[in-house]
């Protein structure tokens, strides 16, 4: 006899998310779904984003390659209900910090993000407004650090994150202005499972 469920295993949609950056035309509307923003310096290699691991152990840094910073949260889209990951530059990580100042964090913030130049790197557009949670039921918060790692390739380690997690603040943003302009690969695995899950209170 199947054993049967309603939702995937606790252990293992987390990793279905993908990374979305917002679009040169059209829009992202979404609502927070974690606490914090979680953010490193990153280069951008063989068309794809990977992580910058210090300047004292970094072979891309050793080679001479530019980083810049990208901030990260998970984001429930308000139209096709898909949870995933949002990618921004330290600019729109402004915006968002300056929200969760307000409202006491970041979770349920209803955000729209454009870029009103139409150009696929022009300058970001955040908007950010308190959703009704009473009436909007968002999912758990899923852990950014760990959805990264997986899509990075890189071993999750709980205790190695905390100890190098520092509070987001314009001292570890970079603004180097001549680093390249950065486009990340999204993830090839799609959020196949996600919408079934909304809603369910999966912790
Ligand atoms: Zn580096």
């Amino acid at each position: 006899m199947p054993q049967w469920t309603q939702n995937p295993p606790a252990d293992s949609p987390e990793y279905a998310f993908r990374i979305r950056r917002t679009p040169a035309a059209g829009k992202i509307e979404a609502y927070v779904t974690c606490t914090d923003v979680v953010g490193c310096n990153t280069h951008f290699l063989s068309n794809r984003t990977v992580p910058c691991e210090g300047p004292d152990c970094c072979q891309a840094c050793a080679d001479g390659f530019s980083y810049r910073w990208h901030g990260y949260l998970t984001a429930l889209d308000a139209g096709t209900h898909e949870h995933f990951l949002f990618e921004f530059t330290a600019q729109s990580a402004e915006t968002f910090a300056n929200y969760a100042k307000l409202h006491a964090g970041l979770r349920g913030c209803r955000f729209k993000a454009t870029r009103p130049s139409g150009r696929p790197n022009g300058r970001v557009l955040i908007q950010c407004a308190p959703a009704d949670l009473a009436a909007t039921r968002i999912p758990a918060p899923a852990n950014v650090q760990k959805l990264l790692c997986h899509i990075w390739g890189i071993k999750y380690d709980p205790a190695d994150v905390g100890r190098k997690t520092k509070s987001l603040g314009k001292d570890i943003i970079p603004t180097d202005a001549a680093a390249a302009v950065h486009r990340v690969a999204d993830s090839s695995r799609l959020p196949s499972e996600e919408s079934s899950r909304i809603g369910n209170g999966r912790k």
